[in-house]
């Protein structure tokens, strides 16, 4: 072979070697786990994690993390809509035609004060940024940067869902009302798990987290002298029977297959050890799994809180709370997605890596997407890294992130994003419409 040949031949073949790399990095899911390992890759998404750390906001008053937000996307030249439902933020990778694949992350903060002592502690006084939503942003904004490095090879489009209010506020309910995911085929959403070791994701099929509405009633009777309860009607006995009563619902008319929770968490009533007030307030949560048991739970705790009440003399009013809590659906797994969510994880992670996850009786506001799209996916990506000590849960003041968790939620929602259009594109609609943002 002559030198001429041999040199075209050596072009030749590195043309096609890096053909193929460039190829199997979007067809093999370990090179976006590789990329979101890399040192620069990993601080970027280390600095946004800590930067909304230290500057933790409530439900709707997200104002400063949706314009780090936008000016991150801004950055990767993504496009984006804002405001949707106050202050979230809704960006756009890919071909801006059908399918749409979504990605959501939560973005508050919860109302309490941190009691970690390190260098990115909360800056604002009774909030702190407990259940990890932080991380969840860095992970999703991660997983944009690796779409976006891809984008000529995305085979539809992908919808970055960063959603305000998930701890109660009914945000992801208010993005679907502002058409968020009109025209959105699938949608994945995370968390990160304190109890599941890093580089392990978990989740199920079918039914994952509880529906929850919470509850509030007052029971009235007559005050009076508290040694003379004859002149009274009191309703602290009254309420005390009707806490009681209530926890009949579940232990004697449930199926006891059919997980449910009453909890009356809430008891005021009464200030003096002399005097019997005139009305008392309790409150509480109800848990179920199934709209029809959710529904029934609710008409039940109505009927006996008023009808308790009453065998003691006393009145009751009982309010759900639904306009400022909506109640939350059940959030269930598409069976279709498990399997994508399962080849998926698996090739990132091993097999051996994707666990099953047990469902819990907390509730979630993701919920809200898997009601009004089927196709929807929830899963929990471990942080666990058992050589730095327990871990306390989301919601404690002692509440630590794992930040080498990171990589792996950007990795596995890109490619679960990534691999559902390849395998979906054929599939989809020509008559859906196309999306005018990009
Ligand atoms: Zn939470
Ligand atoms: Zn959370």
């Amino acid at each position: 072979m002559g030198l001429s040949k041999l040199i075209a031949l050596v072009v030749l073949l590195d043309l096609l070697s890096s053909a193929r790399v460039a190829r199997s990095e979007f067809d093999d899911a370990v090179g976006f786990l590789q990329r979101a390992k890399e040192p620069d890759f990993f601080d970027w998404m280390v600095g946004v994690r800590r930067r909304i750390h230290e500057n933790p906001e409530l439900g709707y008053e997200e104002h400063e993390t949706s314009k780090l937000i936008r000016k991150e996307l801004d950055a990767l030249k993504i496009s984006y809509r804002h405001p949707v439902a106050v202050t979230g933020v809704v960006g756009y990778i890919g071909t801006g035609k059908p399918p749409f694949v979504a990605l959501r992350a939560d973005m508050d903060a919860l109302a309490m004060q941190e009691e970690v002592e390190w260098e990115h502690k909360s800056k604002a006084p009774g909030k702190m940024h407990a259940c990890g939503h932080d991380a969840h942003i860095a992970m999703l904004l991660g997983a944009a940067k690796i779409l976006q490095e891809h984008r000529d090879d995305l085979q539809g489009t992908v919808v970055l869902v960063f959603q305000p209010a998930e701890e109660g506020g009914g945000g992801a309910k208010k993005m679907i009302e502002a058409g968020v995911v009109e025209n959105v085929d699938a949608i994945f959403g995370f968390h990160i798990a304190t109890d599941t070791p890093i580089g392990v994701v978990e989740s199920r099929a079918g039914p994952i987290m509880a529906g929850s509405g919470f509850f509030e009633a007052v029971i009235s009777g007559k005050g009076g002298h508290a040694a003379i309860p004859q002149h009274t009607i009191d309703p602290i006995l009254a309420a005390s029977n009707v806490i009681v009563s209530l926890q009949h619902l579940v232990s004697r008319e449930a199926d006891p297959l059919d997980s449910q929770v009453v909890t009356v968490a809430k008891f005021q009533g009464g200030g003096a050890f002399n005097v019997i007030p005139d009305s008392v307030s309790i409150g509480g949560t109800f848990r179920a799994f199934s709209k029809d048991s959710f529904f029934q739970l609710k008409q039940r705790i109505e009927e006996v809180i008023i009808a308790q009440a009453s065998v003691q003399r006393c009145s009751a009013t009982v309010d759900f709370l639904d306009k400022d809590h909506p109640f939350f659906p059940v959030t269930v797994n598409s069976k279709v997605l498990h399997r994508h969510f399962e080849k998926v994880a698996a090739e990132i992670l091993g097999a051996s890596n994707v666990g099953d996850r047990k469902p819990v009786m907390g509730s979630e506001d993701f919920s809200f997407f898997s009601e009004v799209i089927p196709a929807s996916f929830y899963y929990f990506v471990g942080t666990m890294n058992e050589t730095q000590g327990p871990m306390h849960p989301p919601h404690s003041p002692f509440f630590r992130i794992n930040e080498e968790a990171l990589p792996y939620g950007a990795a596995l929602h890109a490619s679960l994003a990534a691999k559902y259009l390849s395998e979906n594109h054929a599939l989809s609609s020509p008559m859906k419409n196309i999306r005018d943002e990009l």
